[in-house]
């Protein structure tokens, strides 16, 4: 045979074995191979047609463990992922724990001028703002509060500085601390808080200021005690100067606030003049500004609030009532210049810019944009309807006066408030996401 037809011959012979294999190949290994439960499928299906019953419940029986099968491989993947997961916070909370974390910069004070001063109320809006300064001046703190009002989160920043200790404690009950110094600013603020528990109101600026005044006495602590404008009721002087002795219901709805810090004045007088108790009185008027309450309830955070969810600004009453602004961090600088201060007496911390509520409904809807009603309801029970600081003896004896104009403060708290309602829409929808993702529907019992 010649060479040509030899290859041709061979040729052809391993054709025909090619054939021969892929036909064995696809006809018996692939049918027996049962890699995949969806082969069975194909395989009764391929049997006869039209399928009898019997066929057609094997097939969907066949093809219904396929799903369970998938759902299972499936799932273990979901679970092997989420333990992966779990190791990597876990190691991303260990590295947290050992690398030093990052805080605000405090200035250095030597231990003659370091103090330890406790601040009762600290995770308040007004307590929280102190802390920052007091932490920036270098002095070690300690924040008392029992989260009525207040929040871990305005503070959070401070958690686990060597200056800072954070106690939650209810000061209605006695508390045994050394400390040099006295913030007592723990009680509720606005009237919606007061209101909501007055005997618990009146217990706080008593006991809880007895507490503080008698801790005070024991360890030679100066105190400053966080009053309020509200000692001059509805007055009938105006503007109010610290010698006026105000006009206040003894058994109206603010009574538990107004009451609770006059006798809160009158014990740490008494605490003054009997145990030589160093005290300091301040006398705060309405006060704004970031890290106040979403459901505060007094009016800035309300109209801001009802402005930037374009809804209607609801005014109490005629809105003719006015009130005088200040921004919160000319509060804390004239707190400090007290606490400082040889001046012994009562001292009003306000600003002397006086506006109508319904003024201030229209410079709010203008800052903030937008195009709420400004809409009059029904008063509020025994509203005082007129307040504006005399400050004069606030400027002759602590050189201090407010810095902060009504429009910069404002523009502050708006854009505050602005995040803090994206901060809540995100949690709310990632909330939601999770409580209705189908995993988790599908792991409940
Ligand atoms: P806030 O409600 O934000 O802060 C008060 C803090 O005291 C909160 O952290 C709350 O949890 C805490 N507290 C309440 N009862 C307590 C208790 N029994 N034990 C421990 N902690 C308790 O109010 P704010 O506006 O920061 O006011 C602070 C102080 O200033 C208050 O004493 C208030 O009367 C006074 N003040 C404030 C204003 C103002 O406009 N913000 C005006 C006048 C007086
Ligand atoms: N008090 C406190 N911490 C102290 C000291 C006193 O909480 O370090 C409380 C004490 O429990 C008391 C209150 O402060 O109820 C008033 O103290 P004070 O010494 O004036 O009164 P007394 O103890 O004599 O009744
Ligand atoms: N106010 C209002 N609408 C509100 C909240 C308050 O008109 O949504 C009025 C309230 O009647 C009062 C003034 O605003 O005349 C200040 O009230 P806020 O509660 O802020 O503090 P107050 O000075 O009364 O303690």
């Amino acid at each position: 045979m010649s060479l040509m037809k030899k290859r041709v011959k061979i040729g052809f012979v391993t054709a025909i074995t090619l054939v021969v294999l892929i036909y064995f190949y696809k006809t018996v290994i692939s049918f027996n191979s049962n890699s995949s439960p969806l082969a069975n499928v194909l395989v009764e299906e391929q049997r006869q047609w039209p399928p009898t019953e019997d066929a057609v419940q094997r097939n969907l029986q066949i093809a219904y463990e396929a799903q369970n099968a998938l759902l299972h491989q499936q799932r273990q993947e979901l679970m092997h992922t989420k333990e992966q997961l779990a190791q990597l916070e876990e190691k991303v909370r260990s590295l947290q724990a050992s690398t030093p974390r990052k805080y605000p910069k405090v200035k250095y004070l030597n231990y003659k001028n370091r103090k330890r001063i406790l601040i009762t109320g600290g995770a308040g809006f007004v307590g929280s703002h102190l802390v920052d300064d007091l932490m920036i001046q270098g002095h070690e703190i300690i924040v008392v509060d029992n989260f009525f009002t207040g929040r871990k989160r305005n503070v959070e920043h401070w958690l686990g500085h060597a200056n800072f200790e954070l106690i939650h404690h209810d000061i209605v009950n006695p508390l045994f601390i050394e400390i040099d110094e006295i913030y007592h600013l723990a009680s509720p603020a606005s009237p919606p808080h007061y209101m909501y528990n007055p005997v618990k109101t009146i217990k706080t600026n008593t006991m809880g200021t007895i507490n503080m005044l008698g801790l005070a006495k024991r360890v030679m602590a100066k105190v400053l005690i966080a009053s309020t404008s509200e000692v001059y009721g509805d007055p009938t002087v105006h503007p109010q100067p610290e010698t006026y002795w105000g006009h206040v219901n003894p058994i109206g709805p603010r009574a538990c606030y107004d009451e609770g810090k006059r006798v809160s004045e009158t014990l740490s007088y008494a605490y003054a003049k009997q145990e030589k108790v160093q005290v300091r009185v301040a006398r705060i008027f309405n006060t704004y500004g970031p890290r106040m309450h979403m459901n505060d309830g007094r009016v800035v955070s309300n109209f801001i609030l009802q402005a930037l969810r374009n809804e209607t600004i609801t005014v109490y009453g005629n809105g003719k009532q006015t009130r005088s602004f200040q921004y919160v961090s000319d509060l804390v600088d004239g707190m400090i210049a007290l606490m400082a201060s040889n001046y012994t007496q009562p001292v009003n911390l306000g600003n002397p810019v006086e506006q109508t509520i319904e003024e201030f409904a229209k410079i709010i809807r203008l800052l903030v944009g937008g195009t709420s009603e400004i809409k009059q309801i029904s008063a509020m029970e025994d509203d005082p309807q007129r307040r504006k600081p005399d400050i004069t003896r606030a400027k002759k004896r602590l050189n201090w006066e407010p810095k902060v104009p009504l429009e910069a403060g404002l523009r502050q708290t708006i854009s505050y408030f602005r995040n803090e309602l994206a901060r809540s829409d995100r949690f709310q929808e990632s909330s939601r996401k999770y409580f209705e993702s189908p995993d988790l529907q599908r792991s409940r019992p």
